[in-house]
Parts: structure tokens; sequence; C-alpha cells
């Protein structure tokens, strides 16, 4: 075993929050030593591959209804600490709103987000140590002991930015931080993959793999609507995906196997609408096999899909259907149930819902466990919906938890 470095503050994890929170350190006070120990070979990598490719940091409304969490001040670190936006223009980087308010690099590419971070760390002379996974902490004299398997680092103050569970495994992150801290005495609540599929019964999806439709997505449980998304939904061979389902996706953690999905195909058109146009359909086409009925409405797959379900034959005539048809194939239309079985594997989530719990963190996001161990981004107990707001805890929990350190060290050990 031999020493690495001594730093005054050591950052475990060098993802967004992790580069947000060394910038902002070297920012507040340039005389601080500030390492980052990074698992992985490099730094940043799953910011590139977010928004596929294009990294939506931010969105511009911003608000609690976007947001689940224990940390009880996860509001008001948001909202004092800097906008995205400005953050990010005081790197020099410049961003875009699309239409829904999500914030994009102007470059519309993930590397530019990455590059002005890590052209500010090396102007700043922020150490980063990589390939180093951080796999136990010890308290040493008034410090910390972090090892890798045969070095460590000692450090005054650890920021521990680690992320959750989420992701592909190439992104470093797979919960081995969370099981450390565990140990150590902090509360974990119960992880879910969140901004995921959800899986449903196989044989409600025969027939339907591969095929996209904007609609209506609801979550109901035991028979009561508890939310509703729009937007596109994708079917796939055992769930379904899309924006819509990935914000409903979360709700797993809460109903489990109650949770079911509601589809309305035509949001735009109401029931009677509906009902209207399919005796139309039924006399223009009367001729014709069922086959066609749908098709001047939806996609092939989709309309075979409904007669099925509807318990009629493809091939009989459309004239053969009755009013009675037609109302089960208007109530299919405006809501096709889909039973949640299963939860998303982790590497197809964005974000993990659980995490430090805000009952073993104080308003510092420091450790009630532990003195001087702070927290910032996904290894807390917030996430966000799908839209930009989880890079945004990242960020603001990182400059907010940053700030904390380095008032923390005042005057006392002359960094200041
Ligand atoms: C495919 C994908 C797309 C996404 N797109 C978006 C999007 O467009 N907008 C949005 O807002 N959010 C998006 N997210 C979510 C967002 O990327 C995360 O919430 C955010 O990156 C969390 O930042 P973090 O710094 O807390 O953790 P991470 O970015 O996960 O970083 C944690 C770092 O810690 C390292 N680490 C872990 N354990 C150790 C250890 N023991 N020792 C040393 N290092 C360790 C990891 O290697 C990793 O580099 C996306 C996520 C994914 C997976």
């Amino acid at each position: 075993m031999h020493e690495i470095i001594n730093t005054d503050v050591l950052i475990i994890g060098g993802g967004a929050s992790g580069l947000a929170a060394a910038i902002t350190l070297k920012q507040i006070n340039p005389q601080l030593n500030v390492t980052i120990a990074e698992r992985l070979s490099r730094t940043g990598k799953k910011i590139l591959a977010t928004g596929n490719g294009r990294c939506n940091l931010g969105n511009i409304n911003i608000s609690n209804e976007y947001y689940h969490g224990s940390v009880k001040n996860y509001m008001d670190i948001i909202e004092s600490t800097p906008h995205t936006d400005d953050f990010f223009k005081s790197l020099g980087l410049y961003c875009v709103n699309d239409d829904m308010g999500r914030m994009y690099p102007y470059s519309n590419t993930a590397t530019s987000v990455l590059t002005v971070l890590r052209n500010k760390l090396s102007e700043y002379n922020v150490t980063e140590i990589c390939d180093f996974n951080a796999q136990k902490i010890e308290k040493y004299k008034n410090k910390f002991k972090v090892y890798n398997e045969n070095t460590y680092i000692i450090a005054n103050k650890l920021l521990i930015t680690a992320g959750g569970c989420a992701g592909n495994t190439a992104f470093g992150t797979d919960g081995n931080m969370l099981k450390l801290l565990k140990q150590l005495g902090h509360k974990i609540t119960p992880l879910y993959p969140a901004i995921a599929p959800l899986n449903v019964k196989n044989d409600e999806l025969k027939g339907l793999k591969g095929v996209r439709i904007k609609g209506i997505a609801s979550a109901y449980s035991d028979g009561k609507k508890i939310a509703s998304e729009k937007g596109e939904i994708q079917f796939n061979e055992c769930s379904l995906s899309g924006i819509c389902i990935f914000n409903l996706s979360y709700l797993y953690a809460i109903y489990g196997n109650h949770l079911k999905i509601s589809l309305d195909l035509c949001p735009d058109k109401n029931y009677s609408d509906i009902t209207d146009i399919l005796y139309e359909l039924r006399k223009i086409n009367k001729d014709n096999t069922l086959e066609h009925y749908l098709i001047g409405l939806f996609n092939k797959n989709i309309a075979a899909y409904i007669i099925k379900k509807a318990e009629k034959k493809q091939t009989d005539k459309i004239y053969s259907i009755t009013n009675q048809d037609i109302k089960k194939i208007a109530s299919l239309i405006k809501s096709l149930a889909f039973s949640v079985t299963d939860q998303s594997d982790w590497k197809n989530a964005q974000v993990t819902y659980g995490g430090i719990s805000g009952e073993s963190v104080d308003s510092n996001l420091q450790s009630t466990v532990m003195k001087n161990i702070y927290f910032a981004g996904e290894i807390l107990d917030v996430d966000g919906l799908c839209g930009g707001y989880n890079l945004t805890w990242a960020w603001s929990s990182a400059i907010y938890a940053a700030r904390k350190i380095a008032e923390s060290f005042g005057g006392k050990n002359g960094k200041n």
C-alpha cells in the first residue's frame, strides 16, 4: 500500500456533479488542493451519452413537481444555486432551449459540455486520478484515508459524487459506493431504476414490437388513476418505453405489480368522436375485411392488434361488426391496458430512484454519520423526470455542497 496524494478535498466520482463541484471549489478558494478520484480511465464518460449524445443539461421550467426524494431541502438547493444556463455561460458554454424548455448546448453535442468542464479543471489545476476505484474509507487522525486496491489518498474532507446504479456498466455506476456508505452507517432508501422502460406481460405485446405512437399513457393502481403523461410511446418485445413511459416508471417503486398502464391512442378525440368515426368507416369500407377497418387511423400492426383484442377475425367482413363491437373497439382505442410485471434492468435506466436518505444528511449535504463527508448528485435520494432535471440536480447540488465545503475551511488552515 502506498500513498498517492494528500489533499484538502477529495471528490470521489468524476461525473457531472464531481466535475462541477471541483470547479466551484477552486472558483471560491483557489488555494484549496482539490483532487478527483475516478474509477474509470477518464472522467465524465456518462455526460457524453446524455440526451442521446446531445446532453439535455437543464430545463427552463424547474419546480418541485418534476422531482422526488427524501432530501428535505432539495428545492432550496436548486433555487439557491446558479441556473444551469448561467453556470455554463460562466464557463463559456452557450445553451439553447427547445419548445419544451429543455436546454441543450448551442453546439448540439455533449462533447462541448464535457470539454468546457475539463478545460476549467485543467486551468484551475485540479488533480484528476483516474482508474482509482474507491473501495474503503476510514478515519485517519482528523482526516480520511480512501483506498483503492493497493494505494490510498489522504484528504481533510470528502465529497462523494459516485452516482447511483443506473446506466450501462461502462459508465462506472453500479451502486458500489452506496454499499460502502451503508456499511459506514448511512441509511440508503430502496433503489429502483427510473426513467426506464416498464416491463409488461409478453402476450399483451404480441404483434406490436417496434411500433411507436403518440398518445397519452396513464398509470393506475387498484383502479385509481395516479398520473398521466403525453408523448411518444414505444412498444418493445417485453416492455413499453418512450418519454411518457419513462416519466411514469418511478411509480413501480411505489405501486409494484399493482401498477397498470392504460394508453389513449387518440388523445385529441373523445370516445364519442371515435365511435362516430368507426360507424363512418363501417359504411365506407363495408365489403372489405376487418384487416383494413382501422388502417386509415393507425399503423397496420396497431390496427390488427385492436381487432384481435376486440375478439374479431381479420378475415371477417367489415359490415359484420355490430354497434356493440364498435363500442368495444372505441374503448380499446381510448384505454388500451397493460399490466406491469417488473421493473427494468439497471442498464436501461437513466436514473436511480432512491439513494442516501435525507435522514443521513444535514441541510449542508454533509453526512450526519461521519462529519466532513459531503454528498452531491445522483447518489442522494433525489431524482427527477426526463427533460434535463437530473443533470440540473447534479450541477446544483454539487455547487451547493462545494460552497459549504469551502465555507467549512474558513480561515483556519490558512487557505483563504
Ligand atoms: C444514457 C443516459 C442518458 C441520460 N440523459 C440525461 C439527460 O439528457 N439529461 C439529464 O438531466 N439527465 C440524463 N441522465 C441522467 C444523468 O446523466 C445523471 O443523473 C447524472 O449524470 C448524475 O451525475 P452524478 O455526477 O451524480 O453521477 P454520474 O454522472 O453517474 O457520475 C458518477 C461517477 O462516479 C464514478 N464512480 C462510481 N463509483 C466510484 C468509486 N467507487 N470510486 C471512484 N469513482 C467512482 C463513476 O465511474 C462515474 O464517473 C442520463 C443518464 C443516462 C444513463
